[in-house]
């Protein structure tokens, strides 16, 4: 029963992505089409090739964001610490925070806090949440990573000194391609809320410009009634 349960979330997200996905692919596909056109009536040399390379790869780029939720698998839970989960990702994303002058600081509780998970998953969460601070910290800085124990659950804590999030659009985080960056898709928070709560937690966002940005997430610690 519960991983039908899973299932049939994992099936209404896709839903909800739909309409907003052909929006989001119609418009490099247009573009790429008109100059396929235009190049092939000869109005334009075959130069525009980068045009269409770059619309190409904007494609790309949605759809393997979105590969990871949508993916038709099943998704394969395991009892796994979250600790190992925080510290792979951390090791993953270290070469990326030093380019940008970015300390990562680690607070890892000491008892292993046992979850029941899809690691890649999770693992993609922490990825773009990461990746959100060291692009919110052009200067450099230090991104802080918290995991402590909270009763039943656990708390993972990412804390950045980044630009933060302006009080008028804080509604918008998370909807479906909204960013505010150039090469932004706008589909980390919203992927990654989705998976926290395919997992059974809750993610919160507490930002304040030009200080920072705090992202709280729990997770049930794992017990043995579950099935
Ligand atoms: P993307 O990173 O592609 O823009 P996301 O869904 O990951 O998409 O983030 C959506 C928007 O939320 C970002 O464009 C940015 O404006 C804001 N945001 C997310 N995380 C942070 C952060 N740590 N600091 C400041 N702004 C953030
Ligand atoms: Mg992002």
């Amino acid at each position: 029963m519960y991983e039908i349960a899973r299932n049939i979330q994992k099936l209404s997200l896709i839903g909800q992505l739909s309409a907003a996905l052909v929006h989001e692919i119609r418009n490099p596909l247009t573009s790429i089409k008109g100059f396929l056109q235009l190049i092939e009536s000869g109005i334009i040399e075959k130069n525009y090739f980068d045009i269409i390379h770059s619309e190409f790869q904007r494609i790309e780029l949605i759809l393997s964001e979105l590969l990871v939720v949508t993916r038709p698998q099943v998704t394969v839970f395991h009892k796994q610490s979250i600790q190992s989960i925080i510290h792979h990702v951390i090791a993953l994303m270290q070469p990326q925070a030093t380019l940008h002058n970015i300390e990562l600081i680690s607070n890892l509780a000491n008892e292993p806090l046992w979850i029941e998970c899809d690691e890649n998953q999770l693992k993609q969460v922490f990825l773009n949440l990461i990746k959100n601070s060291i692009e919110a910290m052009p200067n450099g800085g230090q991104i802080r990573i918290d995991v402590t124990k909270a009763s039943s659950f656990t708390k993972i804590r990412i804390i950045d000194q980044g630009c933060g999030i302006p009080k008028d659009i804080m509604d918008k985080i998370g909807q479906p391609f909204f960013t505010t960056k150039k090469n932004g898709t706008g589909l980390g928070i919203m992927i990654s809320r989705k998976i926290i709560e395919i997992h059974k937690g809750i993610m919160n966002i507490q930002s304040e410009e030009k200080k920072g940005t705090t992202i709280t997430i729990q997770l049930p610690l794992y017990t043995l009634n579950i099935s």
